[in-house]
């Protein structure tokens, strides 16, 4: 199960059954650069360890690239690569002019004190400052990377350049040039579709059971969005436990829990179930928000949800649509699901780039104004082929991109 392995037979698919240019294939089937780092940091005890870093430029025919910087232990090249590719998509998904470019280190932060992270983000920046900047490649948060590490990263990228130069990273602190809204987008641009997906259905809030994988910046907002809704949460789950109460989870204990243990293992007001237990909960809606590669081939044929809402990126198989296809189940898929986040993540940088900031009504409307016309063509195009969201994602995308080849040739 390689990410990129998967991303590619995504991109294979879609080719097929729209007769894609061959030569756009066969640009789309490699990244444009890679660029691999040893980053040297002084640990607070005085020893140095050698992390790994990567950057991967994927696609630029729209615009710079653009993507997410992960912090994670099992960080390698062909997960980045997988990243960077999906990053394409997605902002050619929204429309927005820019490419896909994605990032990683092989590290836990959690291991880490304050300081060593600020070192790690800045030793960062020293190894990938010749191909990141405002108009070649933004980094962003992506997975254990926070506003404050962008914040770090974009004071020390402008220290090298000898002046302010905060458009080179997005997701940043409000203080320091955020773009309000960043924090809620990746969730709020997925509620939006979600909602619009429902709109003409029977589905009634109060009566919808939800499961969310995932407590960070996207799982967490996501459910306090449902839950305004009057959605009910069920269950959820974070890297330490999967907790589930059929009745409906009280979600302000839920984050007071959080908030004081680090953790949602614990909670008083649910039982704990194992990942498999999960995934297999007779609920109306899952929403993985974590990681790659939770329904496989393997436990696909267990997932009882009608919908499934993938703020992660890559949370499901190849093999495993095919299987959720055959059995009805609609899957709002990551390159349109959790495009909001790179969609005011592009906002941001208008807003770093002209000096000039907007109001949170503007993003909002600006966002929506992303997100629903993109819905909207994907919804025409899986009407007009007869192919499932994910399919009908990447035709739209890959016409986009296409043509932005093709007008240089
Ligand atoms: N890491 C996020 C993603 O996967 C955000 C990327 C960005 O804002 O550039 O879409």
């Amino acid at each position: 199960m390689n990410a990129y392995d998967n991303a590619l037979r995504q991109l294979e698919k879609a080719a097929k059954l729209m007769d894609l240019d061959p030569e756009v294939v066969a640009r789309l089937s490699a990244p444009e650069k890679i660029v691999m780092a040893s980053l040297p940091v002084r640990m607070d005890d005085g020893h140095l360890e050698v992390f790994q870093g990567y950057r991967v430029q994927y696609n630029s025919a729209r615009g710079p690239y653009k993507g997410g910087i992960r912090f994670h232990p099992q960080v390698d090249l062909d997960e980045v690569k997988a990243l960077a590719f999906w990053m394409s998509i997605k902002t050619a998904v929204v429309d927005i002019p820019m490419g896909g470019g994605k990032g990683g280190v092989v590290v836990d932060p959690k291991s880490l004190s304050k300081t060593e992270l600020e070192r790690l983000s800045r030793a960062w920046v020293r190894a990938f400052r010749q191909v990141i900047g405002p108009e070649k490649d933004v980094p962003a948060p992506d997975v254990y990377t926070t506003p404050q590490i962008m914040a770090w990263m974009a004071d020390e990228f402008s220290t090298l350049e000898g002046k302010p130069s905060i458009g080179v990273v997005t997701g940043k602190p409000l203080d320091y040039g955020g773009s309000k809204g960043r924090g809620a987008a990746t969730a709020t641009g997925g509620f939006y579709v979600f909602m619009k997906l429902i709109e003409d259905t029977d589905i009634k809030p109060n009566k919808t059971k939800v499961a969310i994988q995932g407590f960070g910046n996207a799982g967490s907002i996501m459910a306090e969005l449902l839950d305004n809704e009057k959605f009910i949460i069920v269950a959820l789950a974070d890297s330490k436990a999967h907790i589930y109460n059929d009745k409906g989870l009280d979600l302000e204990k839920v984050f007071a829990h959080k908030e004081s243990t680090g953790s949602l293992a614990g909670f008083s007001g649910a039982k704990e179930i194992s990942k498999e237990e999960f995934l297999a909960l007779d609920v109306d809606v899952l929403v993985p928000a974590a990681l790659e590669n939770q329904i496989t081939k393997d436990n696909a044929e267990d997932v009882k949800a009608k919908f499934v809402v993938e703020l992660a990126n890559g949370p499901l198989t190849p093999e495993a649509d095919e299987i959720l296809y055959k059995k009805g189940v609609v899957v709002i898929p990551d390159v349109l699901a959790n495009a909001g986040g790179v969609t005011v993540s592009y906002f941001e940088w208008l807003q770093n780039i002209s000096n000039n900031y907007w109001t949170e009504e503007e993003v909002d409307k600006e966002l929506r104004e992303k997100m629903i016309p993109a819905w909207e063509a994907i919804y025409q195009m899986s009407k007009d082929k007869k192919v499932d969201f994910r399919t009908a994602s990447f035709m739209v995308a890959l016409h986009r991109i296409a043509k932005a080849i093709q007008a240089k040739v």
